[in-house]
């Protein structure tokens, strides 16, 4: 059982301002499409800022995305925000595509670079948005939209250097991104580092943190070596050999992730961006342990 300080227990809870967002991926079978619409109308009794869905780098999945984007809006009443990369598009397309989602009244989107296809170095398009602060001043040029972005607690791993993609992020900003959302990550210390660089830098928007949910921990390992984010012994150490052991495995995860947001919570921070991998047990029980549960809210209106 986790019990809570009370010093985290008075930085939970809508009270505190507490906000959170759900990011989904796109469905590419019925199954999979009810699934999702299942995940979303479990995670809504939460009162989500927003869910978003992402998009495949260079045109795969995009068409499954949109539709994703179109099942969850008349599913229930939320904000929907479209993730769209420009990796492997020319201008033109990534217009279009902005002007398809304005048209869809569509009003929030993630604006990212994407990356190429495994294992090879990134180039863009020669026709394209060269990098997502590119993409960030076209999609202002285009229409009034709700603009995130992706920062990195770890640095990113084609950066030059920890302070290039420092600045990278303020360009990112300056070009009318309104926040960050964070690469995942497990030592909270690195997020406190951002927080720090970036106030150096003058950053004001908020750097949300995006937090990943651990459904498969080998899957975790393959992610975090594909995005260049770390994972520490000690998480590696909880894991072992959970692999047959689903039960303890899914207790481990909701433990780890309970861990991580109090700690941030009781730091300051007030909003959540979860990568739920369209699951929504383990989301469902951090957000009451963040004070979110519909129940608490009626007891303290009463
Ligand atoms: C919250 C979140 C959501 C995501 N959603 C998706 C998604 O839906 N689909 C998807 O395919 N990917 C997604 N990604 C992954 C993202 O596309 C990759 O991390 C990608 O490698 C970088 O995208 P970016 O928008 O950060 O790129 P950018 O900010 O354009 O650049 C990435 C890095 O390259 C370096 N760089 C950029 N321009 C220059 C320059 N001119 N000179 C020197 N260095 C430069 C910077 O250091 C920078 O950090 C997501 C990531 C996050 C954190």
């Amino acid at each position: 059982m986790t019990i809570l300080s009370d010093r985290a227990w008075r930085s939970t809870g809508r009270d505190a301002g507490i906000k959170v967002s759900f990011e989904f991926f796109p469905p590419t079978t019925e199954k999979a499409v009810s699934n999702l619409v299942n995940t979303a109308n479990d995670l809504a009794q939460f009162d989500p800022d927003f869910v978003s869905v992402t998009y495949g780098a260079g045109g795969t999945g995009n068409d499954c995305s949109f539709d994703a984007i179109q099942t969850l809006r008349k599913s229930g009443d939320m904000n929907v925000a479209a993730h769209l990369t420009c990796a492997g598009a020319t201008k033109r397309q990534s217009d279009q595509k902005i002007r398809e989602y304005a048209a869809a009244g569509i009003r929030h989107i993630v604006a990212l670079r994407g990356d190429a296809p495994s294992g090879q170095p990134y180039a863009p398009h020669p026709g394209g948005y060269e990098n997502a602060a590119e993409l960030v001043a076209g999609i202002r040029k285009i229409g009034d939209f709700d603009i995130s972005v992706a920062a990195y607690p770890e640095t990113h791993p084609d950066a030059p250097s920890r302070a290039a993609d420092i600045f990278n992020l303020k360009k990112k900003l300056d070009a009318g991104a309104n926040r960050a959302i964070t690469q995942f990550f497990f030592d909270n210390e690195s997020y406190f580092k951002l927080l720090d660089d970036t106030q150096a830098a003058g950053i004001e928007a908020p750097i949300v943190p995006g937090i990943l949910l651990i459904h498969d921990f080998n899957r975790v390992r393959s992610f975090a070596q594909a995005c260049g984010a770390s994972v520490p012994a000690w998480l590696e150490a909880r894991f072992e050999g959970l692999e047959n052991d689903p039960e303890t495995h899914q207790m481990m995860a909701v433990s780890v992730a309970v861990e991580q947001v109090l700690e941030l919570a009781a730091e300051g921070c007030d909003n959540f961006h979860f990568f739920t991998l369209n699951k929504s047990g383990i989301a469902s029980t951090v957000c009451r342990t963040l004070g979110l549960s519909p129940a608490l809210e009626n007891r303290s209106a009463a």
